[in-house]
């Protein structure tokens, strides 16, 4: 039975208006930078492979919907590849908006093909953006993964620290998942002293960002110095410093990153503070 769903679109049933992207390989296709793909050369391609797009949701007033090529559609395609990371830091933001989701979703599909319980294969939900398992009947739904970001600030001066393994000279906030139990306040108490060894409190949310690299939610917080000395942990933080307003390392901009709008306002807030000192 041909199955109806919000969630789930056969190519050869696309309507001729969805705006399709493609992914292969973990990155997306694109032709000349146009990375939203006719309905029509998808179906073309992809007519008889069995295979399901999954619906992303409305762009531009259009329906979008995301999926993941063989290696032989994709050689029919003939098209080029970027990374999300590409998309991010070139300020493709609609379409990096378009594509992290997608991302995330396609990511939980391939990795939800067998029942995590029983072992058997799943299929699509009918009803719901899940897949089902055909022995046991669990449900598995898409999976958000939780982490804090946070600049700790002191006075006039922030913590900011430079990550092991990372090739860039960037200097960033703490950040680290949130552990099953947790409250992202904890989290944030007990990442910062197992990274930088100081202790925070006057713990306070700010803002938050998808981060789809591939299913992060990054909830992102200022934290008020409490007591202790740097002691970076050396398998996390190569190095971390206080730097002071005027003074600040290579930071994450802020145009792409929350790590980058906790910078800014910590800055903008300080500026604000001086001028009314005067
Ligand atoms: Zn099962």
């Amino acid at each position: 039975m041909e199955l109806k769903s919000d969630y789930f679109l056969k190519p050869e049933n696309f309507s001729g208006h969805e705006r399709v992207l493609l992914f292969h390989n973990g990155e997306v296709l694109h032709r000349n930078n146009n990375f939203f793909w006719p309905a029509a050369t998808v179906r073309d391609i992809c007519t008889g492979t069995q295979q399901h797009s999954l619906i992303v949701g409305e762009y531009s007033l259009r329906p979008c919907v995301a999926l993941g090529l063989s290696d032989a559609s994709f050689a029919l395609l003939g098209a080029e590849k970027a990374s999300l990371r590409q998309l991010l830091f070139n300020n493709e933001i609609e379409v990096f908006a378009a594509a992290g989701k997608a991302n995330q979703l396609l990511h939980w599909y391939d990795n939800h093909r067998y029942c995590g319980k029983c072992g058997a294969t799943t299929v699509l939900h009918s009803s719901e953006r899940a897949l089902v398992c055909t022995s046991c009947t669990l449900n598995f739904y898409p999976r958000i993964n939780p982490c804090v970001i946070v600049l700790v600030i002191k006075d006039d001066e922030i913590l900011l620290a430079r990550h092991v393994g990372k090739a860039s000279a960037f200097f960033s906030c703490l950040a680290g998942f949130m552990e099953a139990g947790e409250t992202p306040e904890e989290t944030v108490i007990r990442e910062v002293y197992e990274e930088v060894g100081i202790e925070v409190d006057n713990i306070r949310y700010v803002r938050s960002q998808s981060w789809p690299f591939p299913s992060q939610l990054m909830l992102g917080f200022f934290a008020d110095y409490k007591s202790g000395d740097i002691t970076v942990d050396g398998k996390e933080i190569a190095e971390a410093f206080w730097f002071r307003s005027g003074n600040l390392p290579v930071t994450p901009a802020s145009s792409i990153s929350v790590a980058g709008q906790l910078i800014e306002l910590f800055l903008q807030r300080f500026e604000l503070r001086e001028r009314n000192r005067i």
